[in-house]
C-alpha cells in the first residue's frame, strides 16, 4: 500500500507521522512522483494497515493498494522514470549509460588501458569481474581483492564508476569499499540471502535477468531489494535460455518493451552475454535501445581473442568505437520519434 499525501504539508508532520508507520513494524520509502509526495508502506498485511487511526494531522490524501506483486517496482506505485544518481553521473530516465569493460579483470595494466577507452568512447560506468561465476572450477575465477583495487585506480583515474559483480553475502562490505554499483549476475538472481543483504546497503544494485527467470520473477527480485530497504536498482536483461544453440542467450526484446511499461526502474541490455557472439552485440544492442532501454552494458578488451574469459562475445577496440557512436546516434533516434 501507499499513500499520497496532501499539497504543502510540512516536513515535520510528514516526519512525524513516517515515524508512526515505523513503530507498526513497517519499513518506509518516500518519493516524489510527478510533484506528488507518496510514502510505501511495506510490509505484510500492509492492506489491514489502520491508516487513517494514525493520520492525526490528516495528512494523508488517498491510500493506494497496488494490485500487482512486484509493488514498488511497479509504475501503479510510481509512473515517472526512476533517475539514479551517482556522484553526479545520472542513469535513467532521459539520460543513456553506458557500461563497458572487460568480462574479467585480469591485471592492472589491462583494465587501466581498457578504462581509457572506455572514457574515450562516452562510457560513464567500467564494468569488470573480480568474483566471477564460472561455469567450471578449472576456468580463471577472477583476481578478488587484487582486482577491485586496479579497477578503483582505472576509475579514478578517468572519472567513472565502477560496476563489478557480488557473488557471495561475505563479500558485500569489501566490494563496497571500493565499488560503486553492485552486480547480481544472473546466476544470482534469486538468491533470496544475497538479495536481502544488498537490500541494506547504501549503494546501487545492478540486477540481472536470471537465464530462465520470468518478467514477473525478475521483478519480484528486484522487489526483494526494495523490501529490504534497497530502492536503488538498475535492471538488465541479458538473455533468457531458449531451445537456440546458435547464440547463448536470447534476448528478450519483447521483455526489454513489457519493462518499460510496467516498471518505473532503469533497464539496460547487455547483449555480450545476450548473444555470446561479438558480430551479434551490435545489432541487439541497437534493437534494445529502439524497444526502449536506458543503457547497454558491452564487454570489450584490447585483445578479446586473449581474453581470460568470455572471449567470443567480447569486441575488440575497433568494433567497440564504432559501436558507440552508433549508440548514441541510436539513443537520440529514438528520443526523437
Ligand atoms: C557478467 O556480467 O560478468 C556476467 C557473468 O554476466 P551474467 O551474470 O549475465 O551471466
Ligand atoms: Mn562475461
Amino acid at each position: 500500500m501507499y499513500l499520497e499525501i496532501r499539497d504543502n504539508v510540512s516536513r515535520n508532520k510528514i516526519e512525524i507521522f513516517k515515524e508512526k508507520i515505523k513503530e507498526k513494524g513497517y519499513r518506509i520509502l518516500e518519493i516524489n512522483d510527478l510533484g506528488i509526495i507518496k510514502i510505501a508502506v511495506i510490509g505484510n498485511n500492509d492492506k489491514d494497515f489502520q491508516i487513517l487511526d494514525l493520520d492525526e494531522d490528516k495528512i494523508v490524501e488517498k491510500a493506494r493498494v497496488i494490485d500487482v506483486p512486484y509493488r514498488f517496482s511497479s509504475r501503479d506505485f510510481k509512473k515517472e522514470d526512476t533517475v539514479i544518481n551517482i556522484n553526479g553521473i545520472k542513469i535513467g530516465g532521459n539520460e543513456f549509460s553506458l557500461f563497458a569493460g572487460p568480462c574479467s579483470i585480469e591485471n592492472r595494466e589491462m583494465i587501466i588501458r581498457i578504462a581509457e577507452e572506455v572514457k574515450k568512447n562516452g562510457g560513464k560506468i567500467l564494468r569488470g569481474g573480480a568474483f566471477k561465476p564460472r561455469t567450471s572450477p578449472y576456468d580463471f575465477q577472477g583476481l578478488e581483492e587484487e582486482g577491485l583495487i586496479y579497477m578503483r585506480e582505472a576509475c579514478d583515474k578517468y572519472g567513472l564508476l565502477m560496476c563489478t559483480e557480488v557473488m557471495d553475502t561475505k563479500n558485500i562490505e569489501n566490494i563496497c569499499k571500493y565499488a560503486d554499483i553492485l552486480q547480481v549476475g544472473a546466476r544470482n538472481m534469486q538468491n533470496f540471502s544475497l538479495l536481502k543483504e544488498l537490500g541494506g546497503i547504501d549503494k546501487p544494485i545492478l540486477l540481472k535477468r536470471g537465464m530462465s527467470a520470468t518478467i514477473k520473477e525478475f521483478l519480484m527480485a528486484a522487489e526483494y531489494l526494495v523490501a529490504y530497504g534497497n530502492s536503488k536498482i538498475i535492471l538488465c536483461e541479458r538473455g533468457i535460455r531458449t531451445f537456440e544453440t546458435m547464440t547463448r542467450n536470447t534476448v528478450d526484446i519483447n521483455g526489454i518493451a513489457y519493462i518499460r511499461k510496467i516498471s518505473h526502474l532503469p533497464l539496460i541490455i547487455d547483449a555480450s552475454h545476450g548473444t555470446g557472439v561479438d558480430v551479434l552485440v551490435e545489432p541487439v544492442t541497437l534493437a534494445g535501445i529502439m524497444a526502449g532501454v536506458n543503457g547497454a552494458m558491452i564487454e570489450v578488451h584490447e585483445k578479446p581473442q586473449e581474453a581470460l574469459s568470455d572471449k567470443e562475445q567480447t569486441l575488440n577496440f575497433i568494433q567497440f568505437e564504432s559501436l558507440c557512436k552508433k549508440i548514441f546516434k541510436t539513443f537520440e533516434f529514438k528520443k526523437n520519434i
